[in-house]
């Protein structure tokens, strides 16, 4: 004969099953978010971020700087607005002549 499971237990029972279905359901999501962000990635890696349009880097005196095709903006990675910001006014404007044509 079986033993009819308290309350208690049933209540415990039915907490362990949400908190593993919330666990495999965070995971889900988890995992989501990594794919969605890998294909953002794929989709804008060296992309203008406002026109869409390929980014082409010149590398000058070890600053790389990135230079839309279309729309000419011009856009700099981590760390790169204080390196240009060091160089002399020369290196400036030669940095920048390097996109005059
Ligand atoms: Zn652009």
């Amino acid at each position: 004969m079986q033993r009819k499971p308290s309350e208690k237990e049933e209540e415990y029972f039915a907490r362990m099953e949400f908190e593993k279905r919330k666990k495999a359901e965070e995971e889900k999501q988890r995992k989501l978010a990594e794919e969605e962000k890998k294909k953002l990635k794929e989709l804008h890696y060296m992309r203008c971020p406002k026109c869409g349009m390929g980014l082409i880097e010149i590398d000058y005196r070890g600053i790389r700087i990135d230079k839309c095709s279309a729309c000419e903006g011009v856009w700099l990675d981590a760390g790169e607005l204080e390196a240009v910001w060091k160089l002399e006014k020369t290196g400036f404007d030669k940095l920048f002549s390097v996109f005059k044509r």
